[in-house]
């Protein structure tokens, strides 16, 4: 048996009646571009969210550059986020001529650490970006009990988190504004690139959309802030509504596969997804660590079992961003990039294949160490 670490085929085979209904509803509709679909679905997100708006735009970098510009983050300003979680957040600060600044993550929630929060806040801080990720939200009331002391909007990567909660609390409700990307293969995935930003702020939320359109204010008239082409599509919105429909029951099944993982896992030589008291993750991705990362992950590669890394080297450590590297070594996140293997874990996957990843591990531990 061979288990592919995803397979969007079969989402989309499952669905493929309501989606293809989406599609032809929006081809006959002869509205492309900001019409009935997003705002629908901009409704359903925010809903979702439980918060007031969101936002649609072209993919969750333009989000995120979006949300940063909407609280005010000018060239030159300090963006505070981590170097874990890929090089997106990072292009996108750099993108708006701003200038991120890496701090540790905390080694259990592998997520911003609010202890090197503090010691990284200068007079030219304008923002603070946690990444929610692999589907487990940031520590954040205690990012945010810091960011209020300091009056510095916090800014929330949840790309990987739709529908995560801490304490009730959505992913994307908490900060000031919140970033979100549809790429294929989040939890909530268009057919295609997709994003969203997310705010209770009515203020933030006419400025992004502006933003989002050029800046205009109204048709034609850009008067006060300069604006991009970040628009989301009628026929992604469309599909994205769909989706959005089977999302917790998605969510869901991810959550009932990291469980089997959990039960079949807590005796090997290897460290578990930790989920404190109070939160409940989304697992977009089922993260391990293992002292023996390559070999395992070369073992499952010969028992059929696709696996990723994500990420295998810290955002600070790539060449083209190196000049933005700490002073200070970054423990936690050079030890994760060293040690994170990604099993896999998505909704269309069948029992008998959680059966046989847990056996290939099993196996491959008992003969790789
Ligand atoms: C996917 C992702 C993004 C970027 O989203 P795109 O839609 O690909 O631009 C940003 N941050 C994180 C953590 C992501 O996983």
């Amino acid at each position: 048996m061979s288990v592919p670490f995803n397979d969007l085929k079969r989402q989309h085979d499952i669905l493929a009646t309501e989606l293809n209904d989406a599609i032809h509803r929006v081809m006959r509709s002869g509205y492309y571009i900001l019409g009935p679909e997003v705002s629908q679905f901009e409704t359903e997100f925010a809903t979702y969210c439980t918060s007031r708006h969101a936002i649609g735009v072209a993919n969750g970098t333009d989000a995120i550059q979006l949300a940063l510009l909407a609280v005010g983050v000018r060239p030159n300003d300090e963006v505070i986020t981590v170097a874990n979680a890929g090089v997106p957040g990072t292009a996108a600060i750099i993108a708006i001529g701003a200038i991120p600044v890496f701090v540790d993550v905390d080694p259990q929630t592998r997520n911003l650490d609010p202890n090197a929060l503090e010691v990284a806040i200068t007079s030219r801080t304008r923002a603070i970006m946690p990444v929610h990720l692999y589907g487990l939200m940031a520590d954040m009331p205690a990012i945010m009990r810091i960011a209020a002391q300091h009056a510095i909007p916090v800014v929330e990567d949840v790309a990987q988190a739709h529908g995560a909660t801490l304490h009730g609390h959505v992913a994307g409700s908490l900060g000031a504004v919140a970033a979100f990307s549809f790429y294929p293969t989040k939890n909530l995935g268009a057919v295609g690139d997709g994003g969203a930003v997310v705010t209770n702020s009515d203020e933030i939320a006419t400025r992004v959309k502006r933003l989002r359109q050029y800046g205009w204010e109204r048709k034609y008239y850009t008067t006060e802030q300069r604006g991009i082409n970040s628009r989301l599509d009628e026929l992604q919105a469309a599909l994205l509504r769909v989706k959005l429909r089977h999302l917790a029951a998605s969510t869901e099944r991810r959550q009932e596969i990291a469980q089997m993982y959990a039960a079949a896992f807590a005796t090997l030589p290897i460290s578990l997804p930790t989920i404190p008291d109070g939160y409940q993750s989304v697992y977009h991705l089922y993260v391990i660590e293992s002292d023996q990362r390559d070999a395992l992950q070369h073992a499952l590669k010969q028992a059929g079992v696709g696996t990723d890394i994500h990420y295998p080297l810290p955002t600070h450590q790539q060449p083209v961003y190196q000049q933005f590297a700490p002073s200070t070594r970054m423990i936690h996140t050079e030890h994760l990039a060293m040690h994170v293997l990604s099993l896999p874990n998505f909704p269309e996957l069948q029992d008998g294949e959680v059966a046989h990843v847990i056996d290939a591990v099993r196996h491959a531990l008992s003969t790789v160490l």
